[in-house]
């Protein structure tokens, strides 16, 4: 499942850090348009990997 930038629509990519925990919140600006993304991050067990949520900063 491919993210796009809720700013500008490109997709993006991000990588957690599993040694965070299996809840994160963090911020990272978008590579083409340098707004700041929010992202949530979610381990799922059954999927063996972290659903990542993201969206505007400000929303
Ligand atoms: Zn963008």
């Amino acid at each position: 499942m491919p993210l796009t930038c809720p700013y500008c629509g490109e997709p993006i990519d991000s990588f957690v850090d599993p040694g965070g925990g299996e809840l994160q919140e963090y911020i990272e600006d978008c590579a083409v348009c340098c707004r700041p993304i929010q992202f949530r991050a979610r381990w799922r067990e059954d999927w063996n990997d972290y659903q990542l949520v993201a969206c505007a900063e400000d929303e």
